[in-house]
């Protein structure tokens, strides 16, 4: 377990409509007032569409909410994208850019995923940084490579840890229930800290944020959390449930 206050992430992909997705935040931001002392900071990252309800919704249950994505220019002719400066005035504090997902079914690259990232910091908000190897690259010995190489073209000039959390998403663990095991974790937060070191300084790199996500659940979110590079957790399956989500955030003690 590090110094760090580890941050709980919950990113809902393109899940939640209607009164579904309402009643789910609002049972996360009950088990958060109900239980104020668990040592986690929580967050929501839902589609678009509810940011703005959902912000509205969990308002001073100390439960925050993020984007999914961003694009890297405030305003303009993007028909269909949507600006951190408009996250921001929905109500989102946080926004994940550069996940997995984005990179391959959008192609987005290191430098499309810097641009979002300083767009992010421009609006004030916190960016979550997503990297992480194919299970190709691990097999062929390149994880740290691969991790290194994304996080040093993703991260954009400026990046401090009140500003920026980076999320090692493995991409063979997302979604697949397979999970990292804490050796293969630690290893690869352990070199981004190093990296970090390099670029930021120590003090900075001390300070920033890493999370672990790539099927983590209650069953396997208390080890993962246990390790001293891991700060929390990117969830995506297990945060559409309250309890499953609210069972990983609880872990963290
Ligand atoms: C994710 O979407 O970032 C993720 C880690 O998904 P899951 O927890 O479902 O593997």
């Amino acid at each position: 377990m590090s110094t760090r206050r580890p941050l709980i992430a919950g990113n809902w992909k393109m899940n939640g409509v209607g009164a579904d997705a309402l009643t789910l935040a609002q049972g996360i931001a009950a088990k958060r007032k109900a239980e104020p002392n668990v040592p986690a900071d929580l967050l929501i990252c839902p589609p678009f569409t509810l940011i703005a309800e959902i912000a509205k919704a969990v308002a001073g249950s100390g439960v925050a909410v993020g984007g999914q994505d961003c694009h890297a220019k405030v305003s303009g002719a993007h028909t269909g994208d949507i600006s951190a400066v408009m996250l921001k005035d929905a109500g989102a504090a946080y926004v994940i850019v550069g996940h997995s997902e984005r990179r391959a079914d959008h192609g987005e690259t290191d430098a499309v995923v810097k641009a979002k990232a300083a767009a992010v910091h421009a609006a004030g908000l916190v960016a979550i940084i997503c990297i992480g190897e194919t299970l190709a690259q691990r097999d062929a010995g390149q994880t740290i490579e691969v991790n290194r190489s994304q996080l040093l073209g993703s991260l954009p000039d400026g990046a401090d840890a009140a500003n920026t959390v980076i999320a090692y998403e493995p991409v063979w663990a997302i979604g697949t229930g397979r999970v990292a095991t804490p050796e293969q974790a630690q290893e690869v937060h352990a070199a981004i800290r190093a990296e970090l070191t390099t670029r930021l300084g120590a003090a900075v790199s001390s300070k920033l944020r890493i999370l672990y996500g790539g099927s983590m659940k209650p069953d396997n979110a208390k080890v993962l959390l246990a390790l001293p590079d891991v700060d929390g957790g990117l969830i995506g399956g297990a945060s559409l449930k309250a309890d499953d989500f609210w069972a990983c955030a609880k872990a963290s003690e």
